[in-house]
C-alpha cells in the first residue's frame, strides 16, 4: 500500500546520502567498473547514479521498483554480515515514493534500452529510448510530497559534505571502481579504479596526505589488519582522517581509534592525531549485525583481540621503522 511504502521509504531514504548510498551499491551489485554520481543543492534539486553495469532488461523495469522486488540471491553468510541487506530489494520502491525518478537502462549486448519515469512510486509507461549500457538512476525534487520530512532536512552544504564523505570511503574501499563525483557542476572526485588502494586514497584525500603515509600489515588471531597510517611526528592530524573498514564496509569505532592512537604511543605530537585508512577483515560470526542502512557502527564479538591485533600491527610496523 502506498502508506506501507512511505513508512518503508522513511527506514531507508534518511536523507540524499542514503539515495546515492542504495544507488550506489545496486550500481557495484550490477558489475560496473565506473560509477559517476552528480547531485545538485546537496543532492535535494537532483540526484543522478550512472553505471557501466548489466542494465535491467525493459520487461524487468516496473518490477524493479516493486517492494521486495530484488532478483538478487543472498547466502545466509551474507545475511550475518554488515551492511542494508535487511532492506532487501526495498531500496528503489522507498526512493521512488518520496521523489520524482527517471530510470534509463541497457542491459549488456541488447539493442536498445529503455526508460521509466515514476512519480511519488506510481510509474507510467516503458518506453523504448537510446542508452549507453549500463543503468542511469535520476532522483528529482527528494521528499517533495513529505513535507515533514523535507522540513528537518540540514543545509545543502551538509548534505553535499555527507554524500562527498561517502563516496570517497566507498571509492576507497573498492580501489578497483572508478567513481566520479560531480556536485554543482563541478568534479569532486575523481579515482582510476586501477585497483589500488594508494590511487584511491590520493584521488580521494588529496596528495599531502598520501603521501605522509606508511604501509602497514599484520595479523592477530581471526582478525587481519592491512592498509596505510600517517608516518610518527608528521601528523597534523584530525580524526577526520581516521578511515577503517571492518570487512570492506566503512564503520566508526572508538575502539579502532584507541588501538591506532595507541599504537602510536609517544610518538606523535601532543593534541595531533595520527590518520590512517585501515582495513580490517575477520570472520562474520564476530561482528554483530546492525542492519539499519544509516549506521556506520558495529559492536564486536571479541573487542580485545581486535583491539590488540589493530594495536600490535601499528606498533610494530613503526617500530620495524625504527620509531
Ligand atoms: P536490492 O538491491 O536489494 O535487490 P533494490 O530495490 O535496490 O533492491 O533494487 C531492486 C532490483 O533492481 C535489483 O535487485 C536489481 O535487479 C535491479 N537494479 C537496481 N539498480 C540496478 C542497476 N544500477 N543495475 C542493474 N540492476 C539494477
Ligand atoms: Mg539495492
Amino acid at each position: 500500500s502506498h502508506v506501507a511504502d512511505l513508512i518503508a521509504a522513511g527506514e531507508v531514504v534518511e536523507r540524499p546520502a542514503s539515495v546515492v548510498k542504495e544507488l550506489v551499491e545496486n550500481a557495484m551489485d550490477a558489475g560496473a567498473t565506473a560509477v559517476r554520481v552528480e547531485i545538485r543543492r546537496g543532492g535535494m534539486g537532483l540526484i543522478r547514479v550512472s553505471d557501466d553495469g548489466c542494465g535491467i532488461a525493459p520487461v524487468e523495469l516496473p518490477t524493479a521498483f516493486l517492494r521486495h522486488a530484488t532478483s538478487k540471491l543472498r547466502s545466509a553468510e551474507d545475511l550475518g554480515s554488515i551492511g542494508t541487506l535487511g532492506f532487501r530489494g526495498e531500496a528503489l520502491a522507498a526512493i521512488a515514493a518520496v521523489s520524482r525518478v527517471e530510470i534509463l537502462t541497457r542491459p549488456k549486448g541488447a539493442q536498445s534500452g529503455a526508460s521509466l519515469h515514476l512519480e511519488g512510486g506510481v510509474p507510467g509507461p516503458v518506453e523504448e529510448a537510446g542508452a549507453p549500457e549500463g543503468t542511469t538512476v535520476t532522483v528529482r525534487d527528494l521528499f517533495y510530497n513529505t513535507p515533514a520530512r523535507l522540513k528537518f532536512m540540514k543545509k545543502d552544504s551538509a548534505e553535499t559534505a555527507a554524500v562527498a564523505g561517502l563516496l570517497q570511503h566507498l571509492a576507497m574501499s573498492h580501489p578497483d571502481i572508478s567513481f566520479q563525483l560531480i556536485k554543482d557542476g563541478a568534479e569532486a572526485l575523481h579515482t582510476p579504479g586501477d585497483g589500488k588502494l594508494e590511487s584511491a586514497i590520493y584521488a580521494a584525500l588529496g596528495r599531502e596526505f598520501a603521501r605522509s603515509l606508511l604501509a602497514v600489515e599484520g595479523r592477530g588471531g581471526e582478525v587481519a589488519v592491512e592498509g596505510y597510517v600517517t608516518m610518527p611526528l608528521q601528523s597534523r592530524g584530525s580524526r577526520s582522517m581516521q578511515v577503517f573498514f571492518v570487512n570492506g564496509r566503512f564503520i566508526k569505532s572508538q575502539l579502532l581509534t584507541a588501538a591506532l592512537e595507541e599504537g602510536y604511543r609517544n610518538q606523535i605530537m601532543k593534541g595531533k592525531f595520527p590518520g590512517c585508512v585501515l582495513s580490517v577483515t575477520l570472520p562474520v560470526t564476530a561482528v554483530d549485525v546492525n542492519v539499519h542502512p544509516a549506521k556506520t557502527t558495529v559492536k564486536f564479538a571479541r573487542e580485545k583481540e581486535v583491539f590488540d591485533a589493530v594495536y600490535h600491527t601499528v606498533l610494530d610496523c613503526l617500530s620495524a621503522r625504527g620509531g
